[in-house]
Order: C-alpha cells, then sequence, then structure tokens
C-alpha cells in the first residue's frame, strides 16, 4: 500500500539524515557552551559545577528530596565507600496536590519541607548536622553547587515567584520554618547528573547521562574550559545540555513530518522543545495517533470504522505503543487497543499499525543516539583522543521498557561516533542514589581542597614576602661589597676583573672551557668582523671525578682539551684560553681565581683554597701539554652578560637559570669595598646562589625545602638556589607529592615505592606537564613511566604542584633581580633605568612559564626599572673567549 509506504518512509531516518543531525547537534551545543552564543541557543549546555565523578571511596549519610511531576520523593542514602556497590536507601513518597503546583511558590517549598520532616519524624528525627540533596528537574542557571536560579517552569509546573529566584534558598527558609536547622542543602542537580553519578562503577567513572523518559535530556563531563559560562578554567564540569529544545530554531524542520507538526501544534508549548517531542514518551503515542489519523482519512486503514475518536489527544497512550512493538503478541494489543477505542480493525490494520509504532519508535531511539553520538565527539575532540572509551548511564521510563530501544542507541551511535566505544550502563534508582553521591563527591572534594591548600600554602609567597625577599637581598648585597662586612656575607660580591663590556672591535682566535654544570665544553672561538664562529664538544665528567680528587679532575679535563685540540687539527698553535669556571671563587685578578667552595654536586678535594688557573696549568705540565695559555677565568654570569653585550650594548646583567642560579652586573668601582680604585664599574659575581645560607630566608623555607637540602652533598649551603634552579624543581615537586600521598590525597593514596627514589621526578617534566593546554592524558603518560597510576584529579593535582613550585621558583628570581636593578639604578641616580639581562640556563629557555612570572613580577617589584630580556646563545663559551679577546687586546700595545 503506498500511503503506508510513504508514512513509513517519512518517519524512518537513513543514516546520512542522523549524521546531519548529529552534526547540528554539535554545533547547537558548542553555541550554548560560548559565552558569546550562549543567550541565543537552544541547546542550553548548563554549567551543574559538578566536577568530578566517583572513585568508590565516597561514604556517609545524605538526604535526597526530589520534586516529581506529581509527588515528592524523599530518600535516606548510606553509602558505604565500597565503591557505591550497595548504597543502602530508605525512601518515602508523598502525593502532591495538583494545586500546589499552580499556586504560590511558597505554598511548594512548604510542602516539601514538611515531606522532610515527616520523613525525618519516621526514623526517629535525627539531630545531627544532615546534608540535603534536591533533586529538581527544571532548567537552571546555577553558578554554584547550590545556588540555582530557576530559569522558566516546565512539565505542567506554574508556582508563582519562583521564576529567576534561587531556589536552594527558597527551600533552605522553608526547611528552617520548619524548624529543621540542623538539615543543609548543599546541592541542587537535575535528574541526568544523578543518574550519571550512579553508573560510576567503582573506579570506572561514567561520564555520560541520558534520560529517555516523559521528556529527554542529557549531561557529560565537559572540559571547564570551554564551558565559558562558569568560572572554572581547569578539570572538567558535568554539563547539563538540556537537548530537548534542540531544534527550536529550525534545525530539524526538514526532518518533522506531518503528525511531528501536529502534535507540535495541539501541545501546551507548541514551537518548543522540538527534539524532545521527537524522543519523548510523552509524546510517542501521540505521534502513532496523528500518523493513524491521517492513514485513516485516506482510507488505508479502519474502513468503515467511526475515527473521530482519533481526533482527541492523548487516547493513544505511549504505554500501549511499547507494549504493541514489544512482544510476540504485539498484534494482539494492537487489537485490543483499536478495538478499546470504538474502531474495528483488520488484520491488516494491525500488522500496519504496528509497523508504524514501530518506526516511531525506532526513530526516537535514532535520533537519540544522534545526539549521544555529538556529544561523544565534541568529548573526542575536546580530549584530543582519537579514540574514547566511556560508560554512559541511561536511565527513563522509555528506555527500559522496550529493549530494541537500548539496541538501535548502541548500533546506531557505533556507526555515527565510531571513534567511541560506548558501554550504556542502565541505573538503578539513578537519582536518589545520584544525588547521594553527587554530595558525597562535593563534601570529599572540599574536605581535599581544604588540605590541599594547607598543605601548599608556605610555597605561595605574597607580595609582601617578595617585597622583603628584595630587601633582604638589596642588604646581602651591600654587605658583600663593604670590605669589612664581605668575609662574613652569604651573597659574596664577588670581583671579577671585568670592567667593560665588548665594544664590537675585538678579534681573534681563542679557545675556551666550560665547567659548572652539566656539561663540560671545550670550544675553539673566532671573533672576526662578520661575527663569532665556532665549534665544540660535550665531554662527560664522570660523578666519580666530579667528587674525586682535585689531581684527577683537572687530569680528566686536560685529557679533554687534549682530545679536542686533535680533532680540530689544533695541536700546533697555543691560543689564548678563556676558562668558564663557574663556581664561587676569589678572583685576585683576570686569570687569577681561587676556589671558595664547589656547588651544584662537584666536590673534588684539594681545589678549595686553590686558585684554579694554577691546578689546570699544573695538570698540563703532568701531561706535558705546553701549549696552554690562560688568560682569563669568567663566571658563566659573566660570559652570558659577556656574549648577549656583544649584541645589546645595554646589556648590564647576567642571569643563569639552569642547573644553579646565579647573577652578575655591572657596579660602580666606588661602591666594591674590596677593590682598590674608585673609577669605572667593575662586573661583580654575586654568587647570589648562596643568598639565605645566614640563616636570613629561614621563614621561607618549607619542609619540603629542608627534606631536598638534606640530601644535598652541601646541606645548608646555596639555599636560595635550591629554591630556584634545575637540580632541585623535580626534588621540592617529588617531597611534595610523597606528601600528598601520606595524606591520601593523591593516587589514592597508594603508596609510590618508585617516587621514594631520589631525583627520580626530573625538573624537565615540570616544563612538560605545564605546558598550556597540554592534555592531562599526556601528564597521566608522564607518571604512567613512574609507575604512578594517576586518575584524572591527579594529574590536575600534580599539575598544580609543579605550577606552585616553577612560580614560586620565578617570584624568588624575580625578588633577587627586582634588589639589582633598582641598586643600578640608585648607583646612576635616574628617575628610570632602561637595562638589558643576557639570560642563560635550560630552566629559563625550556620552561613554559618561568620566564614569564619572572618579568612579570620583576615589574611589579621594581616599576622604576624597564628590563629587557635577552636569551644567550651559547653565552659560556662565547663569553669566555670574548673576555680572553678584551684581555688580549689590553695585553698588546
Ligand atoms: P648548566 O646550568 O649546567 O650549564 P643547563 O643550563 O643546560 O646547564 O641546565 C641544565 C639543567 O636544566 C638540568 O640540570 C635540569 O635540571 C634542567 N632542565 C633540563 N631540561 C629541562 C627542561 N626541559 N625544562 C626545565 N628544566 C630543564
Ligand atoms: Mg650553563
Amino acid at each position: 500500500c503506498p500511503q503506508v509506504q510513504r508514512a513509513l518512509l517519512a518517519l524512518t531516518l537513513p543514516l546520512e539524515t542522523l549524521q546531519v543531525v548529529k552534526d547540528r547537534m554539535l554545533q547547537a551545543m558548542r553555541q550554548g557552551l560560548s559565552r558569546q552564543t550562549h543567550a541565543q541557543a537552544n541547546v542550553r549546555m548548563l554549567p551543574t559545577y559538578i566536577c568530578s565523578t566517583p572513585n568508590g571511596t565516597e561514604k556517609g549519610d545524605y538526604l535526597v528530596v526530589e520534586l516529581c511531576q506529581s509527588h515528592v520523593r524523599t530518600l535516606w542514602v548510606t553509602l558505604l565507600g565500597d565503591g557505591n556497590q550497595s548504597p543502602q536507601v530508605m525512601f518515602k513518597t508523598f502525593n502532591m496536590p495538583v494545586d500546589i503546583t499552580q499556586g504560590k511558590g511558597e505554598m511548594l517549598f512548604d510542602f516539601i519541607a514538611q515531606c522532610v520532616r515527616q520523613f525525618l519524624a519516621g526514623l526517629g528525627s535525627p539531630q545531627h548536622r544532615l546534608p540535603l540533596g534536591f533533586v529538581f528537574p527544571f532548567s537552571c542557571k546555577q553558578t554554584g553547587l547550590n545556588k540555582a536560579e530557576l530559569i522558566s517552569w516546565s512539565k505542567g509546573f506554574s508556582c508563582s515567584d519562583v521564576e529567576g529566584k534561587d531556589v536552594v534558598q527558597l527551600l533552605q527558609s522553608a526547611i528552617n520554618k520548619q524548624e529543621l536547622n540542623h538539615v543543609h542543602v548543599i546541592a541542587l542537580m537535575n535528574n541526568t547528573v544523578g543518574t550519571m553519578m550512579t553508573c560510576s562503577m567503582g573506579e570506572k567513572p561514567c561520564e555520560v547521562a541520558l534520560i529517555m523518559d516523559t521528556g529527554t535530556n542529557s549531561c557529560f563531563m565537559a572540559e571547564a574550559h570551554q564551558v565559558e559560562m562558569a568560572e572554572e578554567t581547569s578539570g572538567r564540569m558535568c554539563v547539563n545540555t538540556e537537548w530537548g529544545c534542540f531544534g527550536d530554531d529550525g534545525a530539524l524542520s526538514d526532518i518533522l513530518t506531518p503528525y511531528d507538526q501536529h502534535v507540535d501544534q495541539e501541545s501546551s508549548n507548541p514551537g518548543q522543545k522540538r527534539f524532545e517531542k521527537l524522543v519523548g514518551g510523552q509524546y510517542l503515542g501521540e505521534i502513532v495517533r496523528h500518523a493513524l489519523t491521517a492513514l485513516a482519512v485516506e482510507k488505508v486503514l479502519f474502513i468503515g470504522s467511526n475515527i473521530t475518536v482519533l481526533r482527541s489527544k492523548d487516547v493513544l497512550k505511549t504505554q500501549q505503543v511499547l507494549e504493541i512493538i514489544n512482544n510476540e503478541e504485539g498484534r494482539e494489543k494492537a487489537r485490543e487497543a483499536l478495538v478499546a477505542l470504538g474502531l474495528q480493525p483488520s488484520e491488516r490494520d494491525c500488522c500496519r499499525v504496528q509497523q508504524i509504532c514501530r518506526v516511531v519508535v525506532s526513530r526516537a531511539a535514532a535520533l537519540c543516539a544522534a545526539g549521544l553520538a555529538a556529544i561523544l565527539s565534541h568529548m573526542c575532540q575536546s580530549r584530543e583522543l582519537e579514540q574514547l572509551v566511556v560508560n554512559v548511564g541511561v536511565d527513563g521510563h522509555l528506555y527500559r521498557s522496550h529493549a530494541r530501544f537500548g539496541e538501535i542507541l548502541q548500533s546506531v551511535t557505533g556507526l555515527l561516533a565510531p571513534q567511541c566505544t560506548v558501554t550504556l550502563t542502565p541505573s538503578a534508582d539513578g537519582t536518589g542514589r545520584g544525588a547521594a553521591i553527587v554530595m558525597a563527591v562535593a563534601t570529599r572534594l572540599a574536605a581535599q581542597r581544604r588540605e590541599v591548600d594547607q598543605l601548599l600554602a608556605p610555597l605561595r609567597l605574597s607580595r609582601t614576602d617578595l617585597q622583603r625577599v628584595q630587601a633582604l637581598m638589596r642588604r646581602e648585597m651591600e654587605l658583600g661589597l663593604g670590605r669589612e662586612t664581605n668575609a662574613n656575607a652569604s651573597v659574596r660580591m664577588l670581583p671579577t676583573y671585568v670592567c667593560g663590556t665588548p665594544d664590537g672591535t675585538e678579534r681573534g682566535e681563542f679557545l675556551a672551557l666550560d665547567l659548572g654544570g652539566t656539561n663540560f665544553r671545550v670550544l675553539v672561538v673566532h671573533v672576526a668582523e662578520d661575527g663569532i664562529h665556532m665549534s665544540s664538544e660535550i665531554y662527560v665528567i664522570p660523578t666519580a671525578i666530579m667528587q674525586g680528587t682535585g689531581e684527577a679532575l683537572f687530569n680528566h679535563i686536560i685529557e679533554c682539551i687534549m682530545d679536542f685540540q686533535l680533532k680540530q687539527d689544533l695541536m700546533e698553535q697555543v691560543l689564548p684560553l678563556g676558562f668558564t669556571f663557574s663556581f664561587p671563587c676569589q678572583q685576585l685578578g683576570l686569570d687569577k681565581a681561587v676556589l671558595l667552595s664547589w656547588t651544584k654536586g662537584f666536590s673534588a678535594s684539594d681545589c678549595v683554597g686553590e686558585d684554579v688557573v694554577q691546578l689546570l696549568r699544573e695538570a698540563a705540565q703532568r701531561k706535558q701539554h705546553l701549549g696552554l695559555k690562560v688568560v682569563a677565568v669568567v663566571n658563566d654570569t659573566v660570559g652570558t652578560m659577556m656574549s648577549c653585550g656583544y649584541d645589546d650594548p645595554k646589556c648590564e646583567i647576567g642571569l643563569i637559570v639552569g642547573t644553579g642560579t646565579n647573577a652578575c652586573y655591572m657596579e660602580e668601582m666606588r661602591n666594591v669595598g674590596t677593590v682598590e680604585g674608585d673609577q669605572g664599574r667593575m662586573c661583580i659575581n654575586m654568587e647570589w646562589g648562596a643568598f639565605g645560607d645566614n640563616g636570613c630566608l629561614d621563614d621561607i623555607f618549607t619542609i619540603f625545602d629542608q627534606l631536598v637540602d638534606e640530601k644535598t652533598i652541601n646541606a645548608g649551603k646555596q639555599r636560595f638556589e635550591k629554591l630556584i634552579s634545575g637540580m632541585y624543581l623535580g626534588e621540592i615537586v617529588r617531597h611534595i607529592l610523597l606528601s600528598l600521598v601520606e595524606k591520601q590525597l593523591l593516587f589514592c593514596g597508594k603508596p609510590c615505592p618508585k617516587l621514594q627514589t631520589r631525583d627520580i621526578f626530573q625538573t624537565k617534566f615540570l616544563s612538560t606537564i605545564e605546558i598550556d593546554g597540554l592534555a592531562l592524558r599526556q601528564v597521566q603518560a608522564i607518571l604512567q613511566d613512574l609507575e604512578l597510576q594517576a586518575s584524572f584529579e591527579d594529574s590536575m593535582l600534580v599539575r598544580e604542584v609543579c605550577q606552585t613550585v616553577s612560580l614560586r621558583a620565578a617570584q624568588l628570581c624575580a625578588a633577587g633581580l627586582a634588589a639589582v636593578v633598582e641598586k643600578m639604578r640608585e648607583n646612576r641616580g635616574l628617575a628610570q633605568l632602561a637595562v638589558t639581562v643576557g639570560v642563560d640556563g635550560t630552566l629559563y629557555k625550556m620552561h613554559p612559564r618561568f620566564s614569564q612570572h619572572l618579568q612579570q613580577t620583576l615589574q611589579d617589584l621594581a616599576p622604576n626599572c624597564s628590563v629587557t630580556f635577552l636569551q644567550s646563545e651559547d653565552g659560556s663559551g662565547k663569553g669566555a673567549a670574548l673576555v680572553a679577546a678584551v684581555a688580549c687586546r689590553g695585553a698588546e700595545p
């Protein structure tokens, strides 16, 4: 029969059409998420302020009150911390008179509060503090878990004075009126959220929920930064899609049949909730009725019957539709239903009615699948995943009463979102249990947050703290420069005998050594008219040599030089050599430097107190290497300043933030009490790493800093350096993580043997973990290498710890620099100083936020200085050659 075929065809959506629906839904969801388009969006994507899914440890007693269509349900839920496998639930249902849903708002809330009081009376009126969750299935503008303004009533409710008001407050006042002052409304939620929460099993979270009941709705865990209507920017937040309104702007008009149009026109809200009217149980019977009516009018159904009965609204119930398609006796059910309407169906009529019912229900399930596929695609994209494995909680009469519904949902979703593997999990009493779990998770997270904040508080420095550090650094600088005070100063302020930055006329070929960090390098540097050219070799200094005898160390250095000269074919030449030696030295001349102490993991014996140039010359003699002409020893800070100074004459500061940290700058000779002469300037190697070794920073140090310091080979020394530089940041983070694990705040408190290993958490991990927008699963991958199983929340917390530690490092570094630039400005009597800092060090260069934080804080602490940062390229090598070049220029007449 062509008419029946036409009707069936109109109600059948091919896969391509479903694909289009999915794409449009995705678009509508994006509109709802964006701040700019949210107001006009049909799919509202309302933030719920639920930022975490359960992990199974939730426990405690929770009170829930659920407002339903015609009743109020109160529940007492006890969670046992057993993965939410067997929560204990007691509940009571109170019928609600219809006039309450249409009357004054106050009456409605008084009624709900009375239900709560009666329920509690039945339980012996417990008097301890009771958290209450309010399940309120209407569209709300939520600004917190317990702050929600009703946007508009629906589902036949129309109480006055509620729209635009905070319904949590209204309920709380009503509860207080009942003298239930120990009952606190701590969360409001939609029924979708409850379903999602109950379907998390054990440690497997459920991150999407669908409701297919009289109406339809869904929610899912979105990336918080994409939920622009909420302030949260990190982590995830559950979004209530309110997808029932999808299509209210006409996005579905090309799939609507005349039957759908009739259903809409006869409804109480024409033009609204167009998606819900295709999917929701409230409407399926009606769609079938209109299809049958049309066919009967065309005289292909119920010939000979009086069909006026089909013109009355709601004569065919969705329940009947489901029975008609549900089982073998479906056709019999069809006959019964039709006869009950006073029709006289033929066998063929019954068959056709059954077909119509089937396509209407299948279409509803397929549309639901298109919506679900849109959610899944969105999740997959925003999490930067190629594949998504996800649990989807489902609830609602419609879903439960017809097995085909779930089958279609599953298979069509698979076709429309092939990159996602979906497990549908039917929820048992989602709303009640879910509400309890929401509260339990919120309570757990709030407690956890307090503990984390408490633990990290000492690492978070205020502006006042930083100003104090700046002032202390300034004081220590003065002490270090003073002739009498220098010997006992913690910041040594060592003269370098470098009295000027390069002027660009330096020429020649030089050897350079760079010792004092992760790598030992030998270089040959050609300073020519067209720039500086160099080549270099990296040599390893084994720890045994670093921490062995001085003789062995310097022998090793000479061997490396000889190897280099051989490789570079430089054995026949005697080139002037600049030695970058990045440890604190008392310099007595440009080529005479007495080692004051080792730092950064070095401890070779018989070196402290000796002139390192002399040690190098002695080793050369031992090795019978005769062509060595050391003309200058420089600190790496000085080398960095010099090499940047070659490009920018304003560069009068050198800064290193690598394995260690240090700085140098051009000081007025008249202020340098430790060197004769008052004319001009000299570069001062601050050796600021030792700042605080006299105890002046003790109140900044945290327990974690103490633990790191204790395990170093120079405990109690280089205290400022140990707050800032690459050798230590990873260790600080590691100790904080251990402490978080111990306090059960991380990795579920499971012991992490590998995390006990010193230096296992490298500073370079901070750089990776802190990259903006780095998907948290990449953080998980880093942690997995350390055999740490990190949940999403764990990853967030690890990132927060890294951020806290690196921010503090950058801010402290800025406080030190602020003292330097302010002193230079005052030295020169300037209101405003413009100066450039030459910087080197892998931490500074590679960390995604360090330089930005450093510069921002510096600007804040030294507002009268305009400071430019210039990264040095190979500063230590180039700089040593430039110092040598300047020295040679001076030496030659
Ligand atoms: P040095 O200071 O020894 O001359 P570098 O400036 O190269 O050498 O600094 C090396 C240090 O930088 C390492 O000890 C390590 O702590 C740190 N580091 C290495 N890679 C990174 C990275 N990607 N991000 C931050 N720090 C790093
Ligand atoms: Mg270096």
